[in-house]
């Protein structure tokens, strides 16, 4: 729970796991990123645990392993680097209408088939994936990886959207597919106070 603070920084408003991923790091629309929450395997856990796909108990057994096997526990940080560099190639790309490279979805692939060889088949109202079973280091990543593949086979790819303020990617839920900014709050406020300045320093030299 100690580190749970620090990944909470970063708001859910991507309206899907996969992209609130991917907007574990901030920044402009283009360019380099300036922060990231994702700094070790705690802040992968602690994440997972905010973002709804890791309950509790999950959580704190998965903190008990990596303590125990620090080798593991860090080839399994760089691997979530290294999915959520290849979930950005991929989504960003839809996002500018581009399509992602052969290679990047080859590997979303052989992602997909290891989280699925984990999973078991659930049923609730519907049978779905779960990962109760799963107790490898990598069981965070397991239902990021799942959603992104949800995502690209059965979502509405022209929802998908990048933020007019800031580097982060949603999921455009709205009636009219209106929405522009991850958040009215953030990115949104401060596109209306720039415009509301330059109205005004408009009105001022006329
Ligand atoms: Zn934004």
């Amino acid at each position: 729970m100690e580190t749970l603070a620090g990944v909470t920084r970063m708001r859910l408003v991507g309206g899907n796991l996969a992209l609130d991923f991917l907007n574990t790091r901030a920044g402009p629309p283009v360019g380099p990123p300036d922060d990231d929450v994702l700094t070790g395997y705690p802040e992968l856990v602690a994440w997972g645990m905010y973002a709804g796909a890791l309950s509790e108990p999950e959580a704190k057994a998965l903190r008990r392993r990596s303590r125990d096997d620090p080798g593991g526990a860090q080839a399994a940080f760089t691997r979530s680097l290294r999915i959520r560099d290849d979930l950005d190639e991929v989504f960003r790309a839809v996002a500018a209408d581009r399509s992602p490279s052969v290679s990047v979805l080859a590997r979303l692939r052989d992602d997909e088939a290891d989280a699925l060889g984990h999973a078991r088949l659930d049923r609730g109202r519907a049978f779905s994936w779960t990962w109760r079973d799963d107790k490898t280091l990598a069981r965070p990543l397991r239902p990021v990886v799942h959603a992104a593949v949800q995502l690209l086979t059965t979502g509405a790819l022209n929802r998908i959207k990048g933020c007019g303020g800031c580097r982060f990617l949603f999921l455009d839920e709205s009636k009219n597919r209106s929405r522009r900014w991850c958040s009215m709050d953030d990115c949104g406020t401060s596109e209306k106070i720039r415009r509301y300045v330059a109205a005004r320093r408009t009105r001022a030299s006329g």
